[in-house]
């Protein structure tokens, strides 16, 4: 059981997963209008209240686990926009991880495909193969034969876009400190110029550029899939790195999903006394960015966008908005900016469907989740999409794909490396 067990974690055994097991939840429902799993259902058992006493009936054992309750579970896309709006504070996103982890122990976990792609993104020689596959089988028409998981991927950058990053860079102005820049696993491989930009970006704010050797998963879908015992051996794994590296001045994160779960894994792998808390080192790279400091080195450097690129509208990923509490900081980087013109979406902290392998596994729950969204950004006139993670980066490309006019979706950073003249 790895500590833990439908009543929750066993007290006092160290692999217990240590996360939130307090179900907190007063019942007040402030969380159920903004829950879209409810919108689409109406449903209590679809909303976090309703989940939050599914998980308690199953915790006092008044309910045994079944395939309905862990239907209730699955159907969560873990957005944790009901955390936002929670009085109680309730860490729904980390009771959802260990609800599923009870229940995949209990004979519900995922589907056989979800499986596959989390043993898949493990090993990033296996990865690099399989998109090498999904290129050669996307030139020729032939991925769509494999169902619409494979058919609403992007497509896949040529060879050398997927190079992984050199191990160290230095800065290339006066240095002013050394970070960590993660490079992840899809991220490399479908959007490696992304972690391009944000090296070279950094080096010239003045960081030396570590980049972690070997390149684990953070674990972040193993997580969310219930997969508790990979999940707290990448931490491990990660807690060894940092012991064996050193401690940078921060930890970097081009994909709000893994910068959200990274900031978990003193929970998953606690340090010994005197040692660094990832909590206090991770952050996503439009955190670092707005740092008075570094933006103040980099406006000046900032140079006006194509006029087609405008007016740009900022698309919060659930992970950074909800999961880490950023908002403010990516548009104080846009609106740096000469002449910059941004618009705000009305939907803009919704969830657009990708919510890690929900996008893949279930095509038209994530279209439909996608589509107000899409109308959205039809309204605001904006010519440009802005995220800053990469699943929803796949999911807006691949939503817009019908579209008489798609507009190009951008991350954050590449946005800033076009105004950078990079
Ligand atoms: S995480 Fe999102 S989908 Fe799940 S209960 Fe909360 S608001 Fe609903
Ligand atoms: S907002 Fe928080 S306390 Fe209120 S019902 Fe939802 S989970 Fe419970």
């Amino acid at each position: 059981m790895n500590g833990a067990t439908a009543n929750g974690p066993v007290p006092g055994d160290p692999s217990a997963p240590k996360v939130p097991s307090d179900l907190d939840c007063i019942s007040c429902g402030l969380c159920i209008p903004t829950c879209p799993t409810w919108q689409h259902t109406g449903r209590e058992t679809q909303s976090p209240r309703g989940r939050v006493r599914l998980m308690r009936a199953m915790r006092e054992e008044r309910l045994p686990a079944d395939a309905t309750i862990a239907q209730e579970m699955e159907d969560c896309l873990v957005c944790r926009r009901c955390e936002s709006v929670c009085p109680a504070g309730v860490s729904f996103g980390a009771l959802m991880e260990e609800t599923r982890e009870n229940l995949r122990e209990q004979g519900f976990g995922p589907p056989r495909r979800a499986r596959l792609l989390l043993r898949t993104i493990l090993k990033p020689r296996r990865l690099h193969f399989g998109m090498t596959m999904l290129a050669w089988l996307q030139r020729r028409g032939w991925h769509r034969r494999f169902g619409a998981w494979l058919a609403n991927l992007p497509a896949v950058p040529s060879q050398d876009q997927r190079a992984s990053l050199p191990d160290f860079a230095g800065a290339h102005h006066p240095r002013v400190g050394e970070v960590w820049l993660l490079e992840g696993c899809v991220m490399p491989e479908l959007y490696g110029r992304v972690n391009r930009g944000a090296l070279g970006l950094l080096q010239r704010l003045g960081y030396d550029v570590r980049v972690p050797k070997p390149r684990w998963c953070c674990g972040a879908l193993h997580a969310h899939a219930g997969d508790g015992p990979t999940a707290r051996d990448l931490a491990r794994k990660w807690r060894h790195q940092l012991r064996q590296v050193g401690t940078p001045d921060a930890i970097l994160s081009t994909s709000a999903g893994c910068g959200a779960h990274l900031q978990t894994f003193d929970h998953l792998a606690p340090p010994e006394p005197g040692e660094a808390r990832f909590a206090d080192l991770v952050m996503d790279v439009s955190t670092f960015l707005a740092r008075r400091e570094n933006l103040a080195r980099l406006q000046p450097l900032l140079q006006p966008l194509p006029e087609a690129w405008l007016p740009l509208a900022y698309d919060d990923p659930c992970h950074l908005c909800h999961g880490q509490q950023v908002r403010r900081e990516p548009r104080a980087l846009l609106d740096a900016i000469p002449g910059v013109h941004r618009v705000e979406l009305e939907r803009a902290e919704e969830c657009c469907g990708s919510a890690g392998l929900h996008g893949m596994l279930h095509p038209e729950s994530a279209r439909q989740q996608l589509a107000p969204k899409l109308a959205d950004l039809a309204q605001s006139g904006a010519a440009t999409l802005v995220t800053g993670n990469p699943g929803c980066h796949m999911q807006w490309d691949v939503g817009q794909r019908d579209l008489p006019a798609p507009r190009p979706v951008r991350h954050l950073i590449e946005v800033l490396d076009q105004a950078l003249g990079s």
